[in-house]
Parts: C-alpha cells; sequence; structure tokens
C-alpha cells in the first residue's frame, strides 16, 4: 500500500482486525510503511493532534494536582537499569540496547532505550529531594518509550516497539501516602478516560506473578475491544522502597534523621488510548471522535450552486464561525470537491458535529445540525446557536457515545473451565471466576490465550486496595476453583489480551 489513495474504509467493522487497520492508516492516525521498521510508526498531522489533546487532557489533570513536568535521558546506561534486580530481570527481554558510539567503537557500558522510566528518574530524585519539606515529590514526563515486542505481537497502535505515554512519578513519606497517591491516579485516569473520551474501562489489582517488575503492587485498567479482547491502557504501581533504596531516594526527616521514600509510578498508554479511540468509537464509516479530543470539533459546509448563493452562504458561514469561535471549528470551502465528498471526508476523519447551511437555511436564517455519532440531524435557528447549546451537544454526544460503549463492554460469570472457554469463545470480554492462583491453572487458561487480569477494585465501594482483595477473599470461600475444582483462594477476572 506504497502510495494508494487512502480513500474509504473498504471493510466494515464486523472484520475488526482489517477494518482497525486501514482506520488507523486511511483516517491518518499512524502510518507503518516505513520500511525495516516493524513497530515504529509515523503519526501524521491528523493523528498528532489527537494525540496531543489526550495528553494535554491527562496533563492539566496532573498540574491540577500538583505533579510538575520534567525531562529525562531516554537512554539508560544498564548499571543503572541493573541496580533493582528484579525490574533489571523483568525488562531483561524486552531491551533494546545501544552498544556502539562515537567511531563505532563499542560503549564501554551499553544502554538501553528506556522500557519505563524508574532506573533513570530515580537517580535524579535522589540529587531533587532533600528534606520533608520537599515531599510529596510529584512530577511526569510525557514522552515516547520502548519495548522489544514479539514481532507477530505487533498490532498498530495497541502494542508497538515504540509507544508514547506519560509516566507520573512520586516520592512520598509514608505507605500510607504512597497508597493514596495510587487511589488520586484512578481518579485521574477515570475522568480523562471515562469522562471526557467514553471509553470504559475495568480496574484490576494484578496477581502477583503478573505486577510490575519491582513494585509491591500493580493495579491496571483494562478496556474492551471489539472482537472480545481487551487491552491494558494504564497501570498505576505502589513501589514501596523497593526503589528507593538501590537508588538512594531519600530525605532528612524533623528529626533530621536519613529515610527513604515511599514511591509510586503510574502510566498513561497515549498512543495506546488513540488506538482505542479507533477501535471502540468508530464505524463502518470511519473514526467517531469525542468532541474533546477531535482536532476539528465542527466543520461548516457552506452549500451552494450559483456565484450568489455561494456568497450568502460563506457570509452566514463566517457569521456562525465567529460565534463559535471558542471551538476547534473550520469551515470547507473547497470548491473543487462536492458536499457529498466533503460529508464523506470529514465523517471517516471523525469530526463530531458537521455544520450544513445551503440556500434555504439562508432564506429562513438557520442551520442544519448533523452529529457524527449516529447521524442525527436538526434545524437550529442562527439564533439559537451559541457556545452554551454547543457545549451542551458536546456533553450529550460524549455520554452517548459512553453509554454505547458500555453497553458493548461485555461481562459473564463462569464456574468450570468449558465454562470460561464458551463465554470468551463467545466474544465475552472478561469473565468472573473463583480460582486457587496455582501457577497450574495459570498456565493451563495461558494454553488458550487467556490470562488472570487479577481482583476487580473498588467494585462495592471498598476504601483500600487491601480492602478489594479482602472481600474477593471472603467471596471465594466454600467455592471451587473453575479451573481445577480444587478450593478456590480469590474471585478473578479472566480475558484475552491484546
Ligand atoms: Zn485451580
Amino acid at each position: 500500500m506504497a502510495k494508494d489513495k487512502l480513500q474509504g474504509i473498504t471493510v466494515g467493522k464486523k472484520n475488526f482486525s482489517e477494518w482497525y487497520e486501514q482506520v488507523v492508516l486511511k483516517c491518518g492516525l499512524a502510518d507503518k510503511r516505513l520500511e525495516n521498521s516493524r513497530g515504529f510508526y509515523g503519526y501524521p498531522p491528523w493523528g498528532s493532534k489527537i494525540l496531543r489533546e489526550v495528553e494535554r487532557l491527562f496533563e492539566s489533570e496532573l498540574i491540577e494536582k500538583e505533579h510538575s513536568p520534567i525531562r529525562t535521558p531516554t537512554a539508560i546506561p544498564v548499571t543503572l537499569l541493573e541496580k533493582e534486580k528484579e525490574h533489571a530481570t523483568g525488562f531483561a527481554p524486552e531491551v533494546f540496547m545501544i552498544t556502539k558510539g562515537h567511531g563505532g567503537k563499542d560503549l564501554e557500558i551499553p544502554k538501553v532505550l528506556r522500557p519505563t522510566g524508574e532506573a533513570v528518574m530515580y537517580p535524579y530524585f535522589s540529587y531533587w529531594i532533600q528534606t520533608y519539606k520537599d515531599l510529596p515529590f510529584k512530577v511526569f514526563e510525557t514522552r515516547p518509550s520502548f519495548r522489544a515486542e514479539r514481532t507477530n505481537a505487533i498490532f498498530p497502535l495497541l502494542r508497538t516497539a515504540e509507544f508514547f505515554w506519560i509516566e507520573s512519578h512520586t516520592a512520598q513519606v509514608s505507605n500510607d501516602d504512597a497508597d493514596k497517591q495510587v487511589k488520586e491516579d484512578m481518579t485521574i485516569f477515570k475522568k480523562v478516560v471515562e469522562d471526557n473520551l467514553a471509553i470504559p474501562f475495568m480496574l484490576f489489582k494484578r496477581p502477583e506473578w503478573d505486577k510490575f517488575a519491582g513494585a509491591e503492587y500493580t493495579c491496571a485498567y483494562d478496556s474492551p475491544l471489539p472482537d472480545g479482547r481487551i487491552s491494558q491502557i494504564g497501570t498505576t504501581h505502589n513501589l514501596g522502597l523497593n526503589f528507593s533504596k538501590p537508588f538512594d531516594v531519600t530525605y532528612v526527616d524533623k528529626n533530621n534523621k536519613k529515610q527513604f521514600c515511599h514511591q509510586t509510578s503510574f502510566g498513561m498508554g497515549v498512543s495506546k488510548i488513540l488506538g482505542m479511540l479507533a477501535a471502540i468509537h468508530g464505524d463502518d464509516n470511519g473514526l467517531v471522535l469525542p468532541p474533546k479530543v477531535a482536532p476539528i470539533q465542527i466543520v461548516i459546509v457552506p452549500i451552494y450552486y450559483k456565484d450568489d448563493e455561494k456568497e450568502a452562504a460563506l457570509r452566514l458561514a463566517n457569521s456562525v464561525k465567529s460565534k463559535l469561535k471558542k471551538f476547534r471549528i473550520k469551515i470547507d470551502s473547497r470548491d473543487n470537491y462536492s458536499p457529498g465528498w466533503k460529508f464523506n471526508e470529514w465523517e471517516m476523519k471523525g469530526v463530531p458535529i458537521r455544520i450544513e447551511i445551503g440556500p434555504k437555511d439562508v432564506e429562513k436564517n438557520q442551520v442544519v445540525l448533523v452529529r457524527r455519532f449516529d447521524r442525527n440531524k436538526e434545524f437550529i435557528p442562527i439564533s439559537d446557536l451559541s457556545s452554551k447549546t454547543i457545549e451542551k451537544k458536546f456533553e450529550e454526544i460524549t455520554e452517548l457515545m459512553f453509554a454505547k460503549a458500555e453497553e458493548n463492554f461485555k461481562r459473564a460469570k463462569a464456574d468450570s473451565f468449558e465454562g470460561i472457554l464458551k463465554e470468551i469463545n463467545a466474544g465475552i470480554h472478561l469473565v468472573e471466576i473463583p480460582f486457587c492462583n496455582s501457577q497450574k491453572c495459570v498456565e493451563k487458561l495461558k494454553e488458550e490465550t487467556i490470562k488472570v487480569r487479577g481482583v476487580q477494585l473498588f467494585a462495592n465501594g471498598e476504601k483500600s486496595v487491601e480492602e478489594s482483595v479482602e472481600t474477593s477473599r471472603k467471596a471465594a470461600k466454600g467455592k471451587k476453583c473453575a479451573v481445577c475444582g480444587k478450593p478456590a483462594k480469590e474471585i478473578v477476572w479472566v480475558a484475552r489480551q491484546y
């Protein structure tokens, strides 16, 4: 597909994988065509603009919660990565290594392209944090990171070798403060991803064998794809003292004693979220973007047949545009394309609202407003058109998008292995089961490419991660593991994952 015309989606969403690949490329989200670069993508203007908006939403929430932006190096000396043993071992299979430097000479100390920031950010923490007055220390970095994925696992935006994310890291006085930080991360994630992007997710405490390498515990956000699989789009970890000890992240307390910081980290997968926006909200005609992140929120298409009609339609279009100038709004006045062609193009790109202005509308001093989500059409008198009416429409659209996505998020329960397979093969995203937590049962599920996602968090008004695990353990009492039939220890959720 080197120089093909990138017009029109030619396959329906029910053929998810092919549809998705077409949407990503043809709607200008990401481009995988660079030679010898599997897993590395270019992001054309449309996709980059959406990415920036997603980043801005997270960044403004983080800043609101008193996190500060920082920048740290992309390449980490292996000597630093190896300081936390579990961390180094966990990431070893996934790191790209830089071994040569100036003049093609071997580097004395090879560097890795950072798979995550802990090992390169925390040495700076040790320089930048002095006393208890510097705590909590809360920072974030918006940047690409790199993981060497198996080539057959690569899937546009959802599983890539280079990905974009925001990683937020904190240093705290106590473990309680770290737990509170993890909960604050969850409110940030919910506000951006559910309330603004209309993407539903479930929150889990990952099982011990699947937690972040070096963490005390890991909480993760899983979202549903139309083909029945799920994707992890964010994580937040309580790191305990596991990194502050090897990296000497310490502070002097009120009694002038040196103490280790309790730490947390929080990853928001922004390029994955770009993929999820396409996968969850898109339809047979292309993207459907939530208004908050659409690069163009309103497109005005003037419709005319004669010169004087053109002039009148454009005049009205301009006055509408200046009325609504607080939004990202564009008048598509290109002469060489028909209105129908323009409609298709902006629908494919997912612009949330289209305003049509034809000769009849000029006459009646009104516009036709069409929303991309469901093509609902209304006639609105110019006098009723204001920033407020549009804001209300954007809210309505976002709520409708979320309701639809939530409806398509399929969950079920099972109490036998056959039951699990039946549900998962029928396209159920997440299945709740009693589980014994044995590696044998984990492996048996893995053979069917099913993974344990963990215990659901805060489902019944629990106040802490610990309390959620307690609830799950109580509920498992007297139940049998759905895989092996032995006594269950916890109620967990399982799924197929990208
Ligand atoms: Zn079992």
